[in-house]
């Protein structure tokens, strides 16, 4: 076999780094080359032996905005442009300390901007490493699910429908195998994938016996072997992708953006007005225009956005804590908003831990009580399974084993434990426990051919190599299996299927539904030919009842759904006996429900659900026998109606109708990549709880923003209104232009960035959802901002005047102590941002470790203000003297103790009216 030639692709210098055109040799030249045994794949010692050698699967790192690069964004801001305008003011009216602290400020304002930028930054780039992709590898003859970054040439890899393809691969063996090659070459429809070899000149699109790193398996199942990774492979050669991290705003973000650019115009004319009344009423020219640019930057609120991203990309990572991974920023805002929570049944209401229990077979029935409940099983110290003598129950056990993709892992080896669909997993464990060793019935019968299961038909075949012929087993749906049977097994062989045996299984069937069993139909045949279609002619072998035990933490979150208002829907591919049962069982309906189960059936064929139908589908609780588009058509119907749709999904199909859902969610234990790709948030425990958790979150965030932006604004407010009426009214300014950008630049941002990232209030699952279009402040909003900035400038002006008349004090005493009252109402004014309703210290703000630290560091930094040499002639302050400070002190906590005040009233208000209605 020829090697390296200056004519093969770009390849690394390893050995195993360019195997030339493996599409163009047979599957054996290709093993040979990569010296590995498909049967038990390489060895783990020779894998991370080769690892080394080649390096992670993975295409150059995400590199992100340098830090150089978002240090200098800082510097040009609207902000910046003012300051640098101060500073040159003051330095050509030769006040060369003012000139200077303004650029101190400038530069703090930088850093500080820098730094909030950099952690906002990292977190959004170390959420995007959390999803990682995984793959089914052969090692040591045993099926392991390793990250795709450690696949290595050479390594066997397992496929099914739904997976991503995470490195360049020559296929083995495929059935049904088709991909979706779009992201590669640009060709929509997907591609029939077939092992045989071609000519050496096919190109990319038309190398059908090849998967490619960043394409997707759409269906069926392949087997293969990993020709080139990392940078090597073709996705890496042709576009030398460097992945950007760069994040598109939030609407939120964009909204806080549009809200600040409002808010300018309006600033800079207030800032304007304010210096020339100043300069009216006799003030020094330099004076008014620093307070004006002062007043502009105060009002200005630029951080807004950036606290935003902080604050959501904390809530993701409180979220990723919490198993549950969302893709984009935006998410988390939306998610807050979600209406209806649409989910599937197995794995997210209930465990997807299944055993099987039941085998209602044409020969007799076997029930499989577990040990505790069933008296004779306990006696003989083994399973009735083995006890058993139905005659049709081995050959029951023997298609569940060989119609299946699943694997136990190895017996010698700890760690591996079984992999595949927990459903086979089950069917494996029930012919093992009965003394029917997987691996031996597999050698025994080797498949020749795989028909994978199809979601639409659901139902897969294998057809398995005999002395006699072809052995052909079949496993799926009751009705369609069924419907694909002539006959059925019987003690003296086969008899004919007629239509009341039919009728007679389906009603078994829907009892064992009915009685909580997840069912399935088995059946097989026998034939010399290998293109035989699989579902026709089958003799019919009996019925299998699996149980998959509901999550223990379900009722709870469907109650908290059930208190915040958001509606929860299940759908699922399953019988409306099983739904329902499963349904009860966690809750989500009562014990007494009889609605009727909506089923795929009962949805019109037409795009749309028709409006008039429309209520129908919305207030349905339960849907069976779904199929993916239909979903599609149930998430429109809510959207139209205003409603924000949260929506769970697993397969390829599910993709569509997880995109258009508001909020798609992706399962990271069962889901296929392509639906992961799809979602806005991946579950890691596929849990329902998790997902309520993250609604939960959602709320919380949207509150918190709420909460900084009613902080910064009321704050700012009160600062234009003690200078803009001090302007006006006295001949004297309570605040100095640099004590105005200290508060600003300094002391505000860090309580703010606390009530961003606080833990939020559980209060926020009592209300009924938002609605998505709600802006961050309401007119309600708005009236605290303007009560509370009121109330405080009150203050200050009120401790200015009494600064003099009371105490006596000199002009830069008297601003201290104005500047000082404004300082410390601002950092108390945080306490009234506790939720509406909450208790008056054991609230959220309260429990707050980080609004502590903020005033901590904010209380210290202003005594340093008013006590340390050189910055308190920088900003003009002097000691304001004891009873100075009792002013400070008696004024400052005013607005705080209204506040409260205002609340409790209001509380107290409320609960009465909510008694008096009740
Ligand atoms: P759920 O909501 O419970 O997760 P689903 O929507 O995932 O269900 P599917 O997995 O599409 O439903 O299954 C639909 C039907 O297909 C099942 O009721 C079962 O009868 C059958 N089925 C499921 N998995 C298999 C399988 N591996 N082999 C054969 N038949 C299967």
């Amino acid at each position: 076999m020829r090697k390296s030639t200056s004519d093969e692709p770009a390849a690394g210098s390893s050995r195993f780094a360019g195997l030339n055109r493996p599409w163009s040799q047979d599957v054996d030249a290709v093993v040979a080359f990569f010296d590995v045994d498909p049967g038990t794949g390489l060895s783990d010692t020779e894998a991370r032996r080769r690892l080394r050698e080649h390096g992670p699967n993975r295409l150059r790192e995400i590199q992100g905005r340098s830090p150089w690069l978002v240090f200098l964004t800082q510097f040009k801001s609207l902000i910046v442009v003012l300051l640098a305008g101060a500073a040159i003011l003051s330095f050509s009216f030769h006040e060369w300390l003012d000139g200077s602290a303004v650029l101190v400020v400038l530069l703090v304002n930088a850093i500080i901007g820098f730094l909030m930028e950099m952690r906002a930054e990292k977190s959004v780039q170390a959420l995007r490493r959390l999803g990682r992709t995984l793959a089914n590898v052969r090692r040591d003859g045993v099926l392991h699910r390793v990250s795709a970054e450690e696949l290595v040439p050479g390594d066997i890899v397992v496929f099914e429908g739904g997976d991503v393809v995470s490195a360049d691969i020559r296929l083995l063996t495929a059935s049904r195998l088709q991909a979706d090659e779009s992201a590669l070459t640009g060709e929509s429809v997907p591609v029939v994938k077939r092992p045989l070899a071609l000519a050496a000149d096919t190109p990319l699109a038309e190398r059908f016996n090849m998967l490619y790193k960043g394409t997707a398996l759409t269906r069926g199942s392949a087997e293969g072997m990993v020709v080139a990774t990392g940078m090597d492979t073709e996705l890496g050669r042709i576009s030398a992708l460097v992945e950007t991290a760069e994040q598109q705003a939030t609407p939120l973000e964009e909204r806080l953006d549009r809200l600040g650019r409002n808010l300018i115009w309006i600033t800079l004319a207030i800032a304007v007005v304010t210096a020339l009344m100043g300069i009216r009423s006799g003030k020094g020219i330099l004076l008014m225009i620093e307070t004006g640019i002062a007043l502009a930057v105060a009002a200005i609120p630029e951080g807004l956005p950036i606290v935003a991203t902080i604050a959501l990309a904390k809530g993701m990572h409180r979220m990723a804590r919490n198993n549950a991974l969302v893709n984009r920023l935006s998410s988390v805002e939306t998610l807050g908003a979600t209406g209806v929570i649409c989910t599937d049944k197995t794995g997210t209401l209930t465990e997807n831990r299944m055993t099987v229990r039941y085998y209602a077979l044409t020969t007799g029935d076997v029930d499989l009580l577990p040990p505790e409940e069933d008296g004779t099983a306990a006696r003989t110290g083994e399973p009735a399974v083995l006890t058993s003598d139905n005659p049709g129950l081995r050959r029951a056990l023997e298609i569940g084993i060989l119609c299946n993709n699943a694997s136990l892992g190895s017996t010698t080896s700890a760690s591996a434990s079984p992999v595949g669909d927990p459903l086979e997993v089950a069917l494996l464990q029930a012919g093992e426990q009965a003394g029917i060793s997987p691996e031996e019935l597999r050698t025994l019968f080797p498949e020749e051919r795989e028909e994978a299961f199809d979601s639409d038909l659901k139902m897969m075949a294998s057809y398995h190599r005999t002395d006699e012929g072809l052995r052909v087993v079949v496993k799926g749906a009751a009705e369609p299996v069924l419907q694909a049977c002539t006959t059925r097994v019987a003690p003296e062989g086969v008899a004919p299927l007629n239509e009341s045996d039919t009728s007679h299984w389906l009603q078994r069937n829907e009892e064992l539904a009915n009685e909580g069993f997840r069912v399935l139909a088995l059946a097989e045949k026998h034939t010399d030919d290998l293109r035989e279609a699989p579902y026709q002619g089958l003799s019919f072998v009996g019925l299998v009842g699996l149980v998959d035990p509901p999550r223990a933490d379900v009722p709870e979150a469907l109650r908290q759904c059930h208190d915040a208002g958001i509606q929860v829907v299940m759908i699922t591919g399953d019988q409306p006996a099983t739904a329902r049962y499963v349904a009860r069982a966690v809750g989500l309906i009562a014990a007494d429900d009889d609605s009727p189960v909506l089923q795929g059936t009962d949805f019109p064929d037409a795009e749309t659900i028709p409006p008039a139908e429309a209520e129908r589908f919305r207030r349905a609780r339960l849907f069976a026998r779904v199929t993916p588009k239909q979903k599609l058509q149930l998430v429109s119907a809510h959207q139209e109606h205003g409603t924000v749709v949260a929506m769970t999904g697993d397969g390829v199909n599910d993709a569509p109708a997880l995109k258009k859902a508001d909020i798609g969610i992706a399962m990271g234990l069962r889901g296929t990549d392509v639906a992961r790709e799809a979602a806005d948030m991946v579950l890691t425990d596929d849990a329902f709880a998790t997902i309520v958790a993250a609604v939960e979150q959602g709320r919380i965030i949207f509150a918190n923003i709420r909460r900084f932006v009613m902080f910064l604004m009321s704050c700012n407010l009160s600062e234009i209104l003690v200078v803009g009426l001090a302007s006006s009214l006295s001949r004297e300014l309570p605040i100095l232009p640099l004590q105005i950008l200290f508060l600003n630049i300094v002391t505000d941002v860090f309580p703010a960035l606390a009530l961003g990232v606080g833990e939020g209030d559980p209060a926020v699952m009592e209300d009924s959802p938002r609605d998505p279009g709600e802006p961050i402040l309401g007119r309600r909003e708005w009236g605290a901002v303007f009560g509370y900035g009121i109330c405080i400038a009150a203050c200050v002006l009120a401790g200015f005047v009494l600064a003099r008349t009371w105490l006596g004090a000199a002009e830069m005493r008297r601003t201290s102590i104005a500047f000082l009252i404004l300082a410390f109402a601002q950092l108390w004014h945080v306490f009234n941002m506790r939720g509406e309703g909450s208790h008056v210290w054991r609230n959220d703000v309260v429990r707050n470790p980080f609004v502590w630290a903020a005033l901590g560091i904010c209380a210290a930094m202003l005594i340093g203000a008013v006590y340390l040499p050189g910055i308190s002639t920088a900003l003009k302050l002097v000691d304001p003297g004891f009873r100075g400070w009792a002013l400070i002190a008696g004024l400052s906590l005013m607005p705080c103790l209204l506040g409260q005040a205002v609340k409790m009233i209001r509380g107290m208000l409320a609960s009465r009216g909510e008694g008096g209605s009740a």
